[in-house]
């Protein structure tokens, strides 16, 4: 059997993929291309960021089951928030180390649903290899300490993680982890420098023949994105590729390579065009809002977690839910940049439905039943205005193609127990300003539910399905599936 590598580039989307492939850029992704299928839309999570996306690359289900909600939440049991870094300011406010902890630390440990095995987990179960290079999500059965030779790895040993962590049988986490001394550097897991570290470390697996299945993530694509705006994604795009040829390089070259690896590429989510900020805090300026430092959430009826072109907004007043609800979807019903606001509510018979509504006013109930089907064959009950999601129906099946997967999406998202009540998905254009006071204005953002930045490219060779037409429909969630049926392990999750 063929090893596998899957490799994860951040944010990348696939006009730019084709454009970096036509312009010569990007040979080895044109080569799996070539010798196997090219989906140039597959769905990303909702909140379409990476956290999330992450934990659904790595489980096969959406935040319902995983439960990582977003890049920053509220933490009802411990009554802050959670920051994954939406940006180094948004970590300060939080607290550098905290972030730190939550990140690297208790994403895995404690956030990440327990009983929802990753793919490392259920890989490792059946005595295969794993490995994996610097990602969100590592939790194996492999017990990994602290590397104590970097000067991070020291402080983080004497401060923050005493004690070992899950991981995959090897793992390379920037310096913080390594599982044997490869002589690749970790730079601290700057942006810039991370595509390298996970080049270096993977081409030492490829060489030594150290892994059955390893995630080779390559996560500079996304901050440079960021910064410069899609367009500028053929440039770290062409960066990344130069990581892929690396590792086909260590394996003897692209055909000899391809002989013994199958390679599945998946971006996490896409990015769009930022030209405007939305500040939900002074919309919600009425409310008493929890803040990111030590006693913020004492008296506070609100806690508000932007997240790019997503937002959440939880009620902290239990008793007071049905009517803060109301009152916090009217406050930000007109709030320039809100494209869609959803929620959660009890229906006719006391069965939860979802409300998705849209600028203006109008609404879409629904919830899982059997009326509809969407292009994945989930089926629906819904009331309402489709036009609030640009949908139609044909033959009794809901299309969708400006949210895609919407109802499944909005669904997973408002049933994740530590999402928020009220969940917002920015305009085209619009990104909501995080705590620290940062947007992208200029730059390219991700988070929402709309196709502008949901829809990644997904590529694999020597492994799955021979053609994209065996689904309708690809998301994210079937690429752990496809993980798992190559090692011919039941991919039911
Ligand atoms: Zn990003």
């Amino acid at each position: 059997m063929r090893k596998l590598v899957l490799v994860v580039i951040d944010a990348m989307k696939p006009e730019m993929l084709e454009r970096a492939i036509a312009a010569g850029r990007a040979p080895a992704l044109a080569r799996i291309a070539a010798d196997g299928v090219y989906v140039s839309d597959v769905v990303a999570a909702f909140p379409s960021v990476t956290p999330v996306c992450a934990a659904t690359i790595t489980t096969g289900v959406g935040p319902d089951r995983h439960r990582i909600p977003s890049m920053n939440w509220y933490h009802r049991g411990e009554g802050r928030y959670v920051e994954y870094g939406s940006s180094f300011s948004a970590s300060r406010q939080a607290g550098v180390l905290r972030s730190l902890t939550d990140t690297v630390y208790r994403m895995n440990a404690e956030h990440l649903a327990a009983e929802t095995p990753t793919v490392f987990e259920s890989l490792d179960d059946a005595g295969l290899r794993t490995a994996g290079t610097t990602y969100l999500i590592y939790r194996g059965r492999h017990e990994h300490e602290v590397a104590q030779d970097s000067a991070l790895g020291r402080i983080v040993a004497s401060t923050l993680f005493r004690q070992a962590i899950l991981g995959p049988r090897e793992l390379f986490y920037a310096d913080l982890y390594a599982s044997r001394r490869t002589g690749c550097r970790g730079q601290l897991g700057l942006p810039g420098a991370r595509d390298q570290h996970t080049g270096c470390v993977g081409s030492y697996l490829v060489e030594h023949d150290l892994f059955d299945f390893m995630l080779f993530s390559l996560p500079d694509n996304d901050s440079n994105s960021h910064r410069n705006g899609p367009q500028a994604q053929v440039a770290s795009i062409a960066a990344a590729d130069r990581q892929l040829e690396r590792l086909m390089h260590a394996g003897g070259g692209p055909d000899r390579f391809l002989q013994d690896h199958a390679v599945i590429v998946t971006s996490d989510h896409s990015q769009a065009l930022v030209e405007a900020s939305v500040r939900l805090d002074l919309a919600l300026a009425d409310f008493r809002i929890a803040t990111p430092t030590g006693s913020g959430s004492v008296g506070a009826e609100l806690a508000l977690s932007p997240a790019q072109r997503s937002a959440m907004i939880y009620v902290l007043d239990g008793e007071r839910r049905e009517r803060l609800v109301a009152d916090v979807v009217a406050a930000v019903a007109e709030l320039r940049g809100v494209d869609l606001t959803m929620w959660l509510s009890a229906g006719a018979d006391a069965q939860p439905e979802a409300v998705i509504r849209a600028p203006g006013g109008a609404e879409l109930h629904f919830a899982p039943g059997s009326a509809l089907a969407d292009l994945r064959g989930n089926r629906w009950d819904v009331d309402g205005d489709l036009g609030v999601l640009a949908a139609h129906v044909q033959d009794g099946r809901l299309l969708c193609p400006d949210y895609p997967d919407a109802l499944a999406r909005a669904w997973e998202a408002l049933r994740c127990p530590t999402a928020g009540d009220v969940l917002l998905s920015a305009a085209p254009g619009y990104e909501f300003v995080d705590w620290g006071g940062v947007a992208h204005v200029g730059g390219g953002s991700h988070g929402s539910l709309h196709r502008s930045d949901s829809l990644g490219a997904l590529l694999w060779c020597g492994t799955g399905p021979e053609r994209r037409e065996q689904r309708e429909q690809w998301t994210l969630r079937e690429v752990t599936p496809m993980i798992l049926s190559h090692f011919g392990l039941p991919a039911g999750v």
